[in-house]
């Protein structure tokens, strides 16, 4: 038996990966299920899975949590501490998949607890690439992507040759604008920009999506996850979804894995690791699919794509203040204070009002994270509109 922790229970990732595990009963033991405040959720896939442990970050929500918990055997605790308690509870496999710089300290908890960390949480390692890796590398902790661009990318990859691998080429279906022009795009709401063409995601990744701020986020995650220099790295968009990414190699050969556009393969992929395992996932039908489009991005009516390239370029602290300024706009918008072109704007601002000497530590990380909030958050007050 495997046994399985999953931080973000609730969310699309955590309940996907519920999903592939619950199919399962005889090959998972679930050690720990944490959510931020959804208790019912939180709650019935506990019971479900006889898990040992249910945190909740927020102290406020302990109290439902216990009640709904009561006779079930299931412990019930709460606090950003205790998540990261569960982050590093003895387990084989832990799934990272709480949103944004919330998961920071619990996936820097389960890379020096050891194992396998499946990792979703995107923004850990954007925000502090080389103090997350060197703490995986430190404890002898085996880092899977999960998101499904990178988790092709290490489908395709030749472990044993690293220098034959020309390009790294993640796909990015252009979201919910890619036709969009950009006067149109003054207008476009959250509703809008939450219902991506291809994939059922939470809101955060869904808005990152639609202004491809979300590509230029794997780009910098993926310079943390594969042996390649920034300027080995590209995008090229492919509106079916249907290719996840692509390796090119020094011969022209250049490989790619395809799959339906449902998590639960790559989250499959990485339970089952260095092994495969059966998902109830829609098979291709290419037939019926018919044509691959590609195209090249455009940078003028995704500016943030090109933010997250200079971010990645520059090095340092710039990629922590991208993420952080990201997060305070996309939440700005998604509560209707911003419109959506100021998202990108307000990315631009603080990066350019902010500038600190690289980190080297989490800790350095989280304050620059919090004076980038900070300054991001004061750019949302002078937004009049
Ligand atoms: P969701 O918003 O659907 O879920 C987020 C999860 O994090 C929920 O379990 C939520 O709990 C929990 N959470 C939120 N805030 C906190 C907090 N302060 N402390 C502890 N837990 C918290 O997000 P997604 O599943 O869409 O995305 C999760 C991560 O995976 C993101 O980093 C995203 O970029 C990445 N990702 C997502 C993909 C997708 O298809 N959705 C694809 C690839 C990567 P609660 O429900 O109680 O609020």
């Amino acid at each position: 038996m495997k046994r399985v922790t999953i931080l973000g229970a609730t969310g699309s990732v955590g309940t996907s990966s519920l999903d592939v595990i619950e199919r399962e009963p005889d090959a998972f033991e679930v050690v720990a299920l944490t959510a931020n405040c959804d208790v019912a959720r939180l709650a019935a896939a506990a019971i479900r899975t006889r898990a040992r442990l249910a945190v909740v970050a927020d102290p406020a929500c302990l109290a439902p949590l216990r009640e709904v918990l009561a006779g079930s055997g299931v412990e019930a605790r709460a606090g950003a501490d205790a998540v990261c308690e569960a982050a590093r509870m003895d387990t084989d496999w832990t799934m990272a998949a709480i949103v944004g710089t919330a998961g920071l300290k619990p996936v820097m908890a389960a890379l020096e607890a050891g194992g396998t960390v499946a990792l979703a949480n995107k923004e850990s390692l954007v925000s502090a690439g080389d103090v997350m890796t060197a703490a995986a590398r430190a404890a002898g902790t085996t880092l899977l992507p999960v998101d499904s661009e990178h988790n092709a990318v290490f489908q395709c990859l030749d472990r044993t040759a690293p220098d034959r691998v020309r390009r790294i080429i993640l796909t990015a279906s252009g979201g919910p604008f890619r036709t969009t022009s950009l006067d149109d795009m003054r207008a476009i709401t959250p509703a809008q920009a939450v219902a991506h063409p291809n994939w059922s995601m939470g809101a955060k990744i869904s808005v990152d999506s639609a202004t491809l701020m979300n590509k230029g986020l794997e780009l910098i995650e993926a310079f943390h996850l594969f042996p390649v220099r920034a300027d080995q790295l590209d995008v090229v968009v492919h509106p079916q979804s249907v290719v996840h990414s692509m390796v090119e190699y020094v011969d022209g050969s250049t490989l790619a894995q395809l799959g339906p556009p449902d998590m639960r393969v790559p989250i499959a992929y990485a339970l089952a690791w260095p092994d495969r395992m059966e998902t109830p996932c829609e098979r291709l039908d290419l037939p019926r699919i018919g044509r691959l489009d590609f195209e090249a991005p455009d940078y003028v009516r995704f500016p943030a794509l090109k933010l997250a390239r200079e971010a990645l370029a520059a090095g340092g602290a710039r990629p922590a203040i991208l993420n952080a300024a990201n997060e305070v706009a996309v939440a700005a918008f998604l509560a209707g204070a911003v419109k959506f072109l100021e998202i990108a704007a307000i990315v631009s601002d603080t990066l350019g009002r902010y500038d600190p000497p690289a980190p080297d530590s989490l800790d350095a990380v989280l304050a620059i994270d919090a004076e980038a909030r900070a300054r991001a958050a004061e750019r949302v007050k002078d937004c009049v509109f």
